[in-house]
């Protein structure tokens, strides 16, 4: 058996630890967490994130047996998007295809149960948490990791673990990432956004303060001086909520008191301010402040240099021996090349793109939004 070391338990961990238990006796799987069983920490004590999981993300759980269905058991399925602005006006806004709302913690706690019953108590897989990777030898094929649990840190020693194979799935500020820059060609960039945020919690109603959101939707409010709020609905009948504010207002978020919390609520979120408990109000306050990154590899730039690579998507089956060359292995380039035709022969770029050479970029919603609705002088700029 080939043994995998997978650090970080987060959702691409997990899943691929499935992915790999599927194979019967070929691997023998280890994941080790930073953090501690997260089945064990109440959910508004957790640091979860909302979740909102389309049809992309449960094509991959499908290919486990009763994983999409475990899923979309802690999900609220959801059409519609309720748009609140300044003035205190809400624009319902029905999606075509429904999505579904839960949290990083539901989703990785159903993850975790389903890997374990998968491996069904035996040694094909081994959980480790509260061990956060320090060092990884890439030569020796070992990787160290310490304990962080406040118990047992002055007992144990560090751990050092053997490897076949080892993943990095320890998420944007990757440790196993970081040990990749002693190998020669390899460097990445990050690039930390410009909007910090805090998670919040709060029910759907409050009887003594006749707080209420009405529509059972995915609600986006667009406050003044930059501050962002989203929040989904839960399966628990509540609401998780993120706040975003510039990066250059951080000192928004720090509060020294619930009072603080309750006017920053009253003067920007009224109706969110109606629904918020004391208790939330304190935990708001404690929570830390988290920052995005964008992070960039440069390798494979290093094998193909003056090219620009990009890998959105392979369909595995098409790289099987048999099937290879049979059709596309990405399945989206096809229909993105059939769109730089079309953009080709209609304004604004008629005429004005090399197709022999095309190098792809960010495609995601916004960027693409971007790019389609500049005029003909963007592109000549
Ligand atoms: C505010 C916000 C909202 C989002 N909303 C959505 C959404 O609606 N839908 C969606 O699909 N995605 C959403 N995302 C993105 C989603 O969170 C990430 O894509 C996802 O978490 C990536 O999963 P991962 O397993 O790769 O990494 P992570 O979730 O970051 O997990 C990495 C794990 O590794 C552990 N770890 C880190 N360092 C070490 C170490 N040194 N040793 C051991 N373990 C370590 C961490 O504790 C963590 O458990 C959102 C992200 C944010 C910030």
């Amino acid at each position: 058996m080939e043994k995998v070391v997978i650090v970080g338990a987060g959702p691409s961990g997990l899943l691929l630890a499935h992915y790999l238990l599927r194979k019967g006796d070929r691997y023998q799987v280890e994941i080790y967490e930073r953090l501690g069983d997260p089945t064990e920490v109440a959910l508004s004590n957790s640091r979860t994130i909302p979740y909102s999981l389309n049809e992309r993300g449960f094509r991959a759980l499908r290919p486990i047996d009763g994983l999409e269905d475990a899923v979309k058991a802690g999900c609220v399925e959801n059409c519609m998007t309720a748009f609140h602005t300044v003035d205190g006006k809400t624009q319902l806004v029905p999606r075509k295809q429904p999505i579904f709302h839960t949290n990083r913690i539901s989703l990785v706690t159903t993850l975790l149960s389903s890997l374990v019953a998968m491996a069904e108590g035996g040694d094909r897989l081994k959980l480790h948490f509260n061990c956060k990777c320090i060092g990884v030898d890439f030569d020796r094929q070992t990787i160290l990791f310490e304990s962080v649990s406040p118990e047992a840190k002055a007992e144990l020693e560090p751990l050092l673990v053997t490897y076949d194979r080892l993943v990095g799935a320890d998420g944007a500020r990757s440790s196993v990432r970081s040990q990749f820059l002693k190998t020669p060609f390899f460097d990445f960039e990050q690039t930390t956004l410009g909007r910090c945020y805090k998670t919040i919690f709060f029910p759907s109603k409050n009887s003594e303060t006749g707080g209420d959101i009405k529509m059972k939707a995915f609600h986006v409010w667009r406050a003044s001086e930059g501050i962002n709020f989203t929040a989904s609905p839960q399966i628990s009948g509540g609401y998780i909520g993120v706040v975003f504010v510039p990066r250059t207002r951080q000192d928004m978020l720090n509060f020294a008191s619930v009072a603080q919390v309750k006017e920053f609520f009253r003067q920007y979120l009224r109706e969110v301010n109606l629904l918020l408990s004391d208790a939330e109000a304190e935990n708001f306050m404690k929570r830390p402040i988290s920052t995005q990154v964008v992070v960039t590899f440069s390798w494979i730039e290093e094998y193909s240099p003056g090219k620009i690579t990009l890998t959105p998507g392979i369909n595995w089956a098409l790289w099987e021996p048999d099937n290879y060359g049979t059709g596309p292995s990405s399945s989206t380039l096809p229909t993105l090349l059939q769109e730089l035709e079309r953009l080709q022969s209609t304004e604004p770029l008629a005429g004005m793109l090399d197709l022999q050479r095309v190098i792809l970029g960010d495609i995601r919603r916004g960027v693409a939004w971007r790019w389609k609705t500049q005029t003909r002088a963007f592109f000549l700029k």
